[in-house]
């Protein structure tokens, strides 16, 4: 399903996601400014999607990563707007991955896209300038949208939703995520448009919060690992559970994943 939220005269909130017994299991936001889109949408919304499109004409879309709930729209507005992904993600939107039966379930199953343009350092929408940010660690080669005269970033899923984070996909380097956070503390931001959470204003306490957590995890996780505990045995010494969803996602998450990255991965420097 889909739901249109205005936040002010210049964006708007396009919601989508999955409706079961009358509920939403997650929403995933893509933000419009005029004709120009980022990020578009679960293709469990596509038709509404579309139907929204149809009266709200799209020339621009920008992805920030592949994943489905930010790429759904893609293949049906490609007909009529130009679609913009770093070189990673245009594999992707280019052939889609077979997704698990949960996640088509949970957000709908891609369908691939005909052309994307490679992704510019710089637009104007509407007067604004978006400096496109590299913002790994969720994703490879993720990027956010930043305006830095509205103190505005549009910052796709490099801010975990959960304050306290446990799980994580196998190809998340989290000591990244954490560099990534203290870049976009650093930008001293009004708000961020979360993929997720939706518009967040004076999001400093929000971000610091998710910063304090993995932080405090890595130090645990890595005191652990140096006196010889294994990953499951860190996963009980904590007392990590995760969600009931956990063993449905088939492996595309794990709490494994994350105290694995704590130990082993790095943060490289990005600009
Ligand atoms: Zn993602």
């Amino acid at each position: 399903m889909i739901e249109i939220v205005p936040y002010d005269d210049t964006v708007t909130c396009i919601k989508t996601g999955t409706e079961i017994d009358g509920k939403v299991i997650i929403w995933a936001y893509s933000y419009l400014i005029g004709d120009t889109l980022f990020d578009a949408g679960c293709p469990n919304a596509i038709e509404e999607f579309m139907e929204f499109v149809s009266s709200n004409p799209v020339k621009h879309v920008y992805v920030s990563h592949a994943h489905e709930d930010h790429t759904g729209g893609c293949s049906a507005l490609a007909d009529n707007a130009t679609i913009y992904a770093a070189p990673q993600t245009s594999d992707v939107l280019k052939n889609p991955e077979i997704l698990p039966d949960f996640f088509v379930m949970v957000w709908g199953q891609p369908e691939p896209v005909s052309a994307v343009a490679p992704m510019p350092d710089h637009f104007t929408v509407r007067g604004l300038d978006f400096e496109v940010v590299p913002l790994p660690g969720h994703n490879k080669d993720m990027v956010g949208f930043y305006e830095s005269r509205r103190g505005w970033l549009f910052s796709a899923d490099a801010v975990p939703l959960p304050s306290r984070k446990q799980l994580s996909m196998p190809d998340e380097n989290i000591p990244q995520t954490i560099a990534t956070l203290e870049k976009i503390q650093a930008l001293n931001l009004n708000v961020l448009f979360d993929s997720h959470a939706g518009p967040i204003e004076s999001p400093r306490r929000h971000i610091q919060t998710r910063i304090d957590h993995l932080k405090d995890l890595q130090t645990k996780v890595r005191e652990l690992h140096n006196k010889g505990r294994s990953v499951p045995e860190i996963i009980d010494d904590l007392q990590i559970e995760g969600p009931w969803y956990v063993d449905m996602t088939k492996g595309r998450f794990g709490i494994d994943y994350v105290i694995r990255s704590l130990i082993y991965d790095k943060a490289s420097q990005s600009r």
